[in-house]
């Protein structure tokens, strides 16, 4: 695993080896490229009754651990966008009411690269769980649970574990 800044090896404007493999990365020629973290989302969905969706990951990184739909924003999309876009693919489910909920920052490593994302995290309603279909490549399981029940260690990734503790003191606790 190695940071993404170190995995190029090439000036992507003159093609020039590059010498000094930082963030950010700067060429001879004048080239500077800043590696800004890539923008990903997470959906907290939840019914009527307070009770919230989260999925076991399928697939690496974090592979059997759980999150909640979400993923990396598009280009040209918006956050809002990619939540809706992410839960009709990951459980084919339609959302409302989407509100910005809070961000963290997350290490993504894939393939052999680390990744500085940013997840920004959204509320959002659906009027029941009774039609969820599950993508079977993203997707191994799906859990319906109150979110103050949940359990930091069974996530993969912190920054989903800080949004449902985000959500709990805003709108579950007093
Ligand atoms: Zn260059």
């Amino acid at each position: 695993m190695r940071p993404v800044e170190q995995a190029f090896q090439f000036c992507p404007s003159c093609g020039a080896s590059v010498e000094q493999r930082v963030n950010p990365l700067s060429c001879a020629c004048g080239f500077r490229y800043f590696f800004n973290p890539p923008s990903a989302v997470g959906g907290l969905l939840r019914d009527p009754e307070g009770n919230m969706l989260f999925i076991r990951r399928e697939r690496d990184p974090g592979k059997g651990k759980l999150g909640m739909p979400g993923g990396f924003i598009d280009p040209g999309e918006t956050g809002e966008d990619a939540v809706r876009r992410e839960t009709q693919e990951e459980v084919g489910l339609e959302v409302s009411k989407l509100d910005y909920l809070t961000s963290h920052p997350n290490v993504y490593a894939y393939a052999g690269v680390v990744y500085q994302v940013i997840d920004f995290f959204y509320t959002a309603e659906v009027a029941h769980f009774d039609n969820i279909e599950r993508n079977e490549e993203e997707v191994s399981e799906w859990i319906i649970a109150r979110p103050e029940s949940m359990n930091g260690d069974d996530f993969a990734f912190a920054s989903n574990w800080f949004a449902v503790q985000t959500f709990v003191r805003r709108f579950v606790q007093s």
